[in-house]
């Protein structure tokens, strides 16, 4: 019988691996506070002082914005609402392409579509696995409304490169910085580097209030357009003395009081919180060095990395043992983490599907069953869906490995189990060529 677990063996470790729990006695109080003061969401739909929201909302995003050294955060109740604003207080409408990363959550992706704009996907960076600066300059056309950067498993895009080329062609840049809080490009922080940054408050990224987002941004115009949306702009349009109607069909994407209270207990944890997740990965990357055909990713000099998940890479020619199997085999070996049990072991192959092959997208369809908008008479462009135009994500599905095993609180002893199976696999991986 083989040692290995997945062969019959006994795994390197059984107990459940902690849970990634953030929300303490200082969320219980301020959550509290908020009840006695018996207002769970003081905004009004109109022009009045509550059309900004109530006394945590505004606490909350005031504390965002100085964190960030930006002049305006604008809270809301997830990030996929607030890439919906965001795209909105653009001006992006129909005939408008946004060219948008294929490798990403859905909604960076889709928020385009709600104002029958066409998501026009480009390729990745094969180092960073943000969207590659040449080929957004090989997909702009005249209709390029906007670029939806997606800063992905915590690392920054090369936003100089990518601000130059909006530049050039008067394009605005959103972040997607839902899973990078925090990361920096040339020292300043990303959500800061474009036009508008969105984050996210949901209970897997780094800080949560539950579910919630928030949008930073420069501008002041930008600024009351987010606003607008977020808090049925057409009811407050006439009384507030605006005059661009485009995009200012509102919604109700308010954040309330409780997830703010949580959010500014939240925001006081985020570094600390991020700083153990680099300090674990660190300390794991030197235990699985030198493992055959694990390959630890390089980081940009001009970046810091928030570590949403570690990657790392696998080479099947290293090791001739495909990385479905030898993930299959590091999942025997541990154990699952609390709290998430039903997930399994937090290891994968690969990260979601590329979003070119989302039905959406393959039988284009969006708006009702005449085509809109991608076969929208306002919209005569033909994008590209098809995996081959996209080799850089075939290549990166086809090879990372994705974990969560270095979330705080991971110890050192946690990470030793992690790093265990890893060299245990490799020390018996003849076992398990086909
Ligand atoms: C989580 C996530 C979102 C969506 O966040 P919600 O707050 O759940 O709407 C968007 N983009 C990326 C890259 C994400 O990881």
């Amino acid at each position: 019988m083989s040692s290995l677990a997945l062969l019959g063996g006994a795994p390197v470790r059984s107990k459940p691996f902690p849970p990634y729990i953030t929300i303490g006695e200082a969320e219980k109080k301020a959550v509290s506070s908020v009840m006695d003061s018996g207002i769970l969401s003081r905004y009004l739909g109109a022009w009045h002082p509550d059309f900004y929201g109530g006394p945590k909302v505004q606490e909350f995003e005031a504390a965002w914005a100085t964190s960030h050294k930006a002049k305006y955060a604008i809270s809301v109740n997830s990030a996929t609402s607030g890439l919906i604003a965001a795209v909105g207080a653009a001006g992006v409408g129909p005939g408008d392409e946004v060219i948008v990363s294929p490798y990403s959550m859905c909604a960076s992706a889709t928020a385009p579509l709600i104002f029958n704009g066409v998501p026009i996907f480009a390729d990745i960076d094969p180092d960073t696995y943000c969207l590659s600066p040449k080929s957004i300059r090989q997909k702009i056309t005249s209709r390029t409304k906007a670029i939806i950067v997606v800063h992905i498993f915590g690392q920054a895009a090369n936003m100089t490169e990518i601000m130059k080329i909006a530049d050039e062609h008067g394009i605005i840049v959103i972040e997607d910085a839902a899973q990078a809080p925090f990361a920096t490009h040339n020292g300043r922080m990303v959500g800061t580097l474009g036009q508008m940054g969105v984050f996210s408050l949901n209970y897997h990224k780094h800080i949560h209030t539950g579910e919630g987002g928030l949008v930073t941004t420069n501008s002041d115009e930008f600024a009351e357009r987010l606003q607008l949306i977020r808090n049925h702009a057409e009811a407050v349009v006439s009384a507030k003395g605006v005059d661009n109607l485009i995009n200012l069909i509102g919604f109700n994407f308010r954040l309330g009081e409780i997830e703010a209270a949580i959010g500014l207990c939240q925001l006081e944890k985020a570094p600390d919180l991020i700083r153990e997740r680099c300090n674990n990965i660190q300390y794991l990357e030197e235990q699985l060095k030198g493992i055959p055909g694990i390959i630890v990713p390089t980081i940009s000099d001009q970046s810091s990395h928030s570590r949403y998940v570690h990657i790392l890479r696998y080479d099947e020619m290293a090791t001739n043992v495909s990385r479905g199997r030898f993930v299959d085999a590091l999942k025997a070996e541990l154990p699952v983490t609390t709290l998430r049990e039903g997930e399994g072991t937090l290891i994968r192959a690969g990260y979601t599907k590329p979003l070119y092959t989302l039905p959406l997208f393959q039988t284009q369809t969006g708006y009702g069953d005449v085509g809109c908008p991608f076969k929208c008479p306002h919209y005569g462009g033909s994008p590209d869906y098809q995996s081959a135009s996209y080799p850089n994500v075939e290549l990166a599905q086809r090879t990372i490995i994705i974990h969560e095993l270095m979330r705080p609180p991971m110890t050192k002893a946690d990470l030793d189990d992690v790093a265990a199976a890893f060299h245990k696999v490799s020390d018996h991986m003849h076992e398990l060529q086909e």
